[in-house]
């Protein structure tokens, strides 16, 4: 017997994109009139940008001239209102749950979670899931520290509303999770692209090769890393399974997904509204910034969030049939991390490309000094193998490629740190 798959729904996600837009329209009226007479920080904001009622939004137009909100806003408002901020759109009994972002870029901002925000959480990763194939049968093992970060906690609801089994799989070292995950089957691994790579260095040092467990699928999130070409087909190869990569973030939610036909992040546009702008003019553009409003988070929303991240919109069909837009090679780099090497513009994902082609290098770092605003950048790789001839090919990689001058310097084996949430592997130097 199959079980039944809530929330499957490929009418929807194949519907034409004016349906799309009306439904948008629809859910996005009816959140702002839940939210703006109620949650302080909406109703400073549209107010002070001359909004006197939510009859005034007729149109598409009133939408776009909404402000967009920035996490520096964010930020600053949790610090003016200590602890949770304003922009609460009920009495703080109505919550049900806290989490922070990773804190990976500056201070953490905490969000609270309503019963139906954590519901609709939920239903955006089971989005994720199924895109990626996954079903009712699979046992999908997360191997994460459920703790504040809310990272994988989505991805674990989302796996339960599909109706697979679930593996939690916190507080344990790297040697026992792969243990648990042979001797339970795991079919799913979800974590974060860097984690399931250095689960394979780990089953490699025990002599114990991940291929040939029954993992089918891999689904990660955190890190650009999945969506780099070299990155996924060393986790293929390595976990014998299909890598698929996902976006989220904790103010906005878990936004895109990839199908089984891996040719970029679908925007889930039944749950989100996505917008492309140039970051420094704010106008609508193919490639710059990602803009994001979440439709099911009435409790604690976001309309028009900068994401800082960099993408490239394409609205041409896809073959799997979804009419949901794809960012064209995932999430391309943060906004504020793109790196200028003599000159040129390179984001540390187009350097990790270049450096996971070479098999020898286990683990690298990126530093980055500045001079007169230019960056520097010295590779430090760990390398098992002949270290000064695998640096120097690196290196000549570089330029040949990217059109860079790195140095490049081989570091002692187990030196650089590992990672289970999201690495940072640029370090900056004064
Ligand atoms: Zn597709």
């Amino acid at each position: 017997m199959t079980r039944e798959v809530p929330y499957f729904d490929r009418a929807l996600e194949t519907s034409p994109p004016e349906r799309l837009r009306a439904l948008q329209w629809e859910r996005f009226r009816a959140l702002a009139r839940e939210v703006f007479p109620a949650n302080r920080f909406v109703t400073e904001k549209w107010k002070a940008a001359g909004l006197r009622s939510t009859d005034d939004l007729v149109s598409w137009d009133d939408f776009f001239r909404l402000p967009c909100t920035t996490k520096a806003e964010m930020v600053e408002d949790q610090a003016a209102h200590p602890l949770f901020g304003s922009n609460l759109t009920y009495p703080l009994e109505r919550y049900i749950r806290v989490h922070q972002t990773s804190g990976t870029a500056g201070a953490p901002i905490r969000w609270l979670e309503t019963p139906e925000s954590w519901r609709w959480w939920g239903r955006c990763w089971s989005f994720v899931l199924r895109g990626a194939g996954v079903t009712a049968e699979d046992r999908v093992f997360f191997p994460f520290s459920f703790g504040l970060f809310i990272g994988f906690w989505s991805g674990f609801e989302g796996a339960c509303q599909l109706g697979a089994l679930v593996i939690p799989a916190g507080g344990q070292d790297s040697p026992t999770r792969l243990a648990w995950m042979e001797a339970l089957g795991a079919t799913v691994l979800v974590c974060t692209p860097s984690y399931a790579l250095h689960l394979l260095e780990v089953g490699r040092q025990r002599g114990l090769d991940p291929a040939k467990l029954p993992v089918r699928i891999t689904v990660h999130a955190g890190e650009p890393g999945a969506g780099i070409p070299e990155v996924r087909s060393r986790i293929e190869e390595g976990w014998g399974a299909k890598c698929y990569d996902h976006a989220g973030m904790t103010e906005v939610g878990a936004y895109g997904f990839e199908c089984v036909e891996q040719s970029g992040l679908h925007v889930n546009q039944a749950e989100f509204i996505a917008e492309v702008i140039d970051p420094a003019s704010g106008v609508p553009a193919d490639e710059g910034e990602l803009v994001l409003t979440s439709l099911g988070r009435a409790g604690s929303p976001i309309f028009r969030y900068r994401s800082g991240d960099r993408v490239r919109l394409t609205s041409e069909p896809c073959p799997c049939g979804r009419s949901f837009p794809r960012l064209r090679g995932g999430i391309l780099g943060r906004i504020d991390d793109m790196l200028i090497v003599r000159g040129v513009n390179v984001f540390p994902s187009a350097i990790e490309g270049i450096v996971r082609r070479f098999p020898a290098v286990e683990e690298f770092q990126i530093e980055v000094f500045t001079r007169s605003a230019m960056h520097e950048v010295r590779l430090l790789l760990e390398v098992d193998g002949p270290a000064d001839r695998v640096a120097r090919q690196v290196v000549e990689a570089m330029r040949a490629n990217l059109g860079i001058r790195v140095e490049a310097r081989a570091v002692p084996a187990g030196t650089l740190p590992r990672y289970e949430l999201k690495a940072k592997r640029v370090v900056k130097k004064t």
